[in-house]
């Protein structure tokens, strides 16, 4: 929650220069500048593109681990857009704006990749001003509205302090663990560079993303010599073993504050009916706002693993070999927190402010966790307008007017009071 002292500070309008630590600016001057209203006209005139470039960019599939199609086409908007673009050693395009500081590195983020397998049907259907397809919203509105906001500060001759980097990055669902992510901060290019991230999302304004949501994600897999359910009756059992490592598992206490959580997402196994398995496995899912939580519950499950092992090896015959535990690390977000007090905060709440809309802080599992886990100031904002059902193959946006170009709105002006207005 926002502290009282916030708040009087915001209402000063005071904002600092990420990169100085020094006030430079405030919303107020940024509002009185000819070319910031010129450039929120634009977005509102390039509406009718924003739309085309949705449905487009909408329509080429991106699958977890598929996403270059789609990287491809979009690394050729990003340079229509009149933007130098690469593409990076995992996939990610981009394109840098230059700013007139010279120094600090702005990056703004949408993620490429979608939940959807390769052969969902993406096609964009209408009814209204509602938009429906897999991923239309979750990110690839967010693809579409970077396009729209680097056209408008183009047209309206915006300059920024700060250099800033668009990226089109790969991996942010479940499976890409943060991949795009996780090689721009750690191989890439810019890597030393980039003194400020922000994601856009689908989602609206009224919620920002500081906190991040840290995640561990392990496949189990139990292995035994298997054999006949009848003949082989007194052999160890696999199935048994996971059975008694989910019953410890779902034991383990957790605090409601900081949240922290657990799940059996997915579990597999067996032969047949009348055989006892060789193997079994499931997919565990651990999550909590905190590290140390985090640290303590991934302690907690693996002693909960290697103990029902020990008991089923303990319980039952291990003639034919004893029951062996595997255990896979499929996905690791780190978590931490952008304080409220941090300037890219206090200037998206500002940003946000400007439209009338009051943002919370939330915590969250997106491509910002990276950053945030490395001490760079970061947040994931949403890209406003009306959309659901994310994740989902009856996925929706609305594109009506008003509401979508102000979500553009938003999002432009945040850049800005981020990215500091040049001198
Ligand atoms: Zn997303």
């Amino acid at each position: 929650m926002m502290t009282k002292t916030l708040a009087v500070l915001l209402l000063v309008g005071a904002l600092v220069d990420t990169a100085s630590g020094q006030p430079t600016s405030d919303l107020a001057t940024l509002q009185a500048n000819p070319a910031y209203q010129a450039a929120l006209d634009h977005l509102d005139r390039d509406y009718d593109r924003f739309v085309r470039e949705l449905i487009e960019l909408t329509e080429i599939p991106a699958p977890p681990f598929t996403e270059d199609a789609r990287a491809v086409a979009y690394m050729t908007m990003l340079q229509a857009a009149g933007l130098d673009v690469e593409q990076d050693g995992v996939g990610n395009v981009m394109g840098l704006r230059r700013g007139t500081g010279g120094g600090p590195l702005l990056a703004v983020a949408a993620h490429i990749d979608t939940v959807f397998p390769p052969e969902t049907d993406v096609t964009v259907r209408r009814s209204g001003t509602r938009l429906k397809a897999p991923g239309i919203g979750d990110d690839t509105a967010g693809l579409a509205t970077l396009l729209a906001v680097i056209r408008a500060l183009d047209a309206a001759s915006l300059e920024t302090a700060s250099d800033v980097l668009f990226i089109g990055n790969v991996g942010e669902e479940g499976p890409g663990d943060l991949r795009g992510v996780k090689y721009l901060f750690r191989e890439g290019a810019y890597r030393d560079r980039i003194t400020a991230f922000m994601s856009v999302e689908s989602g609206g304004q009224s919620a920002i993303t500081n906190g991040a949501l840290g995640s561990r994600r392990y496949r189990a897999t139990f292995r035994g010599p298997g054999g006949h359910s009848y003949g082989a009756f007194g052999l160890v059992n696999p199935a048994f073993a996971m059975a008694g490592a989910m019953q410890r598992f779902a034991a383990i206490d957790v605090p409601e504050n900081p949240k922290t959580t657990l799940s059996v997402g997915i579990v597999r196994g067996g032969t047949s009916v009348n055989s006892i398995p060789f193997e079994t496995s499931m997919d565990i899912d651990m999550r909590s706002e905190s590290p140390e939580e985090l640290d303590k519950l991934v302690e907690a499950f693996l002693g909960a693993m290697d103990m029902a092992v020990d008991e089923e090896n303990a319980t039952r015959s291990v003639s034919q070999g004893p029951i062996e535990l595997d255990l896979e690390l499929i996905g690791d977000r780190p978590s931490g927190l952008t304080p409220a007090s941090a300037p890219i905060m206090r200037a998206a709440i500002a940003a946000a402010r400007a439209f009338g809309i009051e943002s919370r802080q939330r915590t969250s599992s997106t491509d910002a966790n990276l950053p945030i886990s490395l001490g760079i100031p970061a947040i994931t904002i949403g890209r406003g307008g009306l959309g659901g059902r994310s994740h989902s193959l009856d996925e929706w946006v609305d594109i009506d007017r008003e509401p979508t170009v102000r979500g553009l709105q938003v999002v432009l002006t945040t850049i800005l009071a981020v990215a500091g207005p040049a001198e």
